[in-house]
């Protein structure tokens, strides 16, 4: 990935995020699923791991709530 931004001002969030995460849909197990994992792996600083997450519960949500 390129890191192409000069320096922006940009609300704050978590300083992990370098760009919003998707969000479980409330109901969905498998978003459910998907973020209980996240937590976990952010919670075990496996950085990694959350991103992982991330791209599953981005595709999961193209295929399964677009
Ligand atoms: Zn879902």
């Amino acid at each position: 990935m390129t890191t192409t931004q000069t320096a922006q001002e940009k609300p704050v969030e978590l300083p992990l995020n370098l760009e919003p995460e998707p969000k479980p849909v409330p109901g969905c197990a498998c978003c459910d699923n998907v973020a209980e994992s996240r937590d976990r792996a952010r919670a075990n600083g496996d950085a990694s791991g959350v991103s992982d997450c991330n791209v599953r519960m981005r595709r999961h949500l193209g295929a399964d709530h677009a």
